[in-house]
């Protein structure tokens, strides 16, 4: 099925910056309260949000084989599990709905008043009812810097991490969409040079500059997917921020893996970008050597060009850029992910999200954590307003931004912005 909304010569009746990460080529899926209270599946074209619930009781998706309320969820999975063909029908379908030639919605004042929404009139929730999170750890400079960091540099890379996309199995309950603020997390730390543990703040709280991928119901029990299909399953992307506490973790992780020093809160972009828009962005996945086992060889273009940024907010000051990166990095792509994810039979579900992992570049400047770009805290980072981080302080908000441009079209993913509170207080919330 061709994918016409990709066209990069339409232009919207809808007015779009010339710097908008949204133009309609992009056509994301998110879900939004909307100013009348009501929960509903939308899309967003330069600042204008459009309710698809409305849109189809109008009868915009005639011909589309849709339930009558598909978009009239709190949740994408139903949509999601519809599968790539429905997606690409509705995509096209928004595309033509919007375009300057087409005056349809465009001369009809009454559905627009219906259908349209300015960004402040709405909020925007988590778009999908995650069941399974999986993590996992693919971009090899960050692995290269950690390992380099707690082993030292001739034991960086642990033997399997060259044959095999290594992940671990986070938690979905705490996945919560840009714009919620969290509290610094408690636990148990073994500070340098003591004999017992303590209970306290972590100290180190750090983010993680990630992408997640969100799949759609894709295999039963015992079916592996092939590497050659795993994309067919990636039904979009959104930007990612692993909130981590090092210190817990340093502490806790041996011998599996990471537990509460990951699981207190992670945060995501509330627009998924499809597979599908990026399509224009595909590049080489970096060499891989040696060569991965049959089951992940790949042919073609499996990697993405996708511009990555983080930045650190303090409390009434102007934020700081602390590092840019670039999804392309990634030594394991999602589709060698998706297929190494499920070699075992292990089922993957409508609604499931698959973090990268850190997406660190060659160049200091490209760190996607603090442990890395202050080299755990040796070599603080200078913010513009005077003040030093080593890691993230109380009251700090973390930006993450992200987009793919050419010389045609700019597609987006806008920003997952994250304040940190200090530590839960009971007293407070009362
Ligand atoms: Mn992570």
């Amino acid at each position: 099925m061709p994918l016409s909304a990709n066209n990069p010569d339409r232009t919207s009746w809808l007015h779009v910056d010339k710097n908008s990460d949204f133009p309609i080529q992009n056509i994301p899926f998110g879900v939004f309260l909307t100013r009348d209270d009501i929960i509903t599946i939308g899309t967003r074209i330069g600042d204008t949000a459009i309710d698809l619930g409305a849109l189809h009781q109008l009868g915009y998706f005639d011909g589309i084989p849709l339930t009558d309320d598909i978009f009239l969820q709190d949740t994408l999975n139903d949509f999601i599990a519809d599968g790539r063909k429905t997606w690409r029908l509705v995509r096209n379908r928004i595309a033509q709905i919007f375009d300057s030639d087409n005056t349809t919605l465009k001369n009809n004042k009454q559905h627009k008043e219906i259908v349209l929404f300015r960004l402040d009139e709405i909020e925007m929730q988590l778009p999908v009812q995650i069941g399974d999170y999986t993590d996992f750890y693919a971009s090899k400079e960050h692995a290269t810097n950690v390992g380099t960091m707690f082993r030292g540099a001739d034991n960086a890379l642990m033997p399997n991490w060259l044959h095999m996309p290594v992940g671990y199995h986070g938690r979905s309950s705490s996945i919560i969409p840009s714009g919620i603020p969290i509290h610094r997390p408690q636990g148990q730390t073994m500070p340098e040079g003591a004999e017992k543990p303590v209970f306290g703040p972590s100290k180190l709280v750090d983010f993680e500059l990630e992408m997640a991928f969100i799949t759609t119901d894709a295999n039963d029990l015992g079916e592996p997917i092939p590497i050659d299909e795993a994309e067919d399953y990636i039904f979009g992307l959104v930007l990612f921020n692993d909130w981590s506490a090092r210190d817990i973790q340093k502490w806790e992780y041996v011998p599996l893996g990471p537990f509460l020093g990951k699981n207190f809160a992670s945060t995501i972009s509330p627009w998924i970008v499809t597979l599908d828009a990026l399509e224009p962005f595909r590049v080489e996945t970096p060499k891989q050597d040696p060569k991965p086992l049959p089951y992940l060889q790949f042919k073609g273009k499996k990697s993405f060009d996708i511009r990555l940024e983080a930045a650190v907010k303090p409390k009434g000051a102007k934020e700081t850029i602390v590092c840019k990166s670039n999804f392309k990095y990634m030594y394991w792509n999602m589709a060698q992910q998706l297929a190494h994810h499920t070699v075992n039979g292990c089922p993957v579900n409508s609604g499931d999200m698959m973090g990268s992992g850190t997406i660190s570049g060659p160049t200091e400047d490209s760190f996607g954590s603090m442990l890395e770009i202050t080299w755990r805290g040796e070599k603080p980072v200078k913010m513009k307003d005077g003040t030093e981080r080593k890691f993230i302080n109380d009251n700090d908000t973390v930006i993450m931004r992200g987009y793919c441009k050419n010389d045609d079209v700019r597609i987006g993913f806008g920003e997952v912005k994250t304040k940190l509170l200090p530590v839960f207080s009971p007293q407070k919330k009362k």
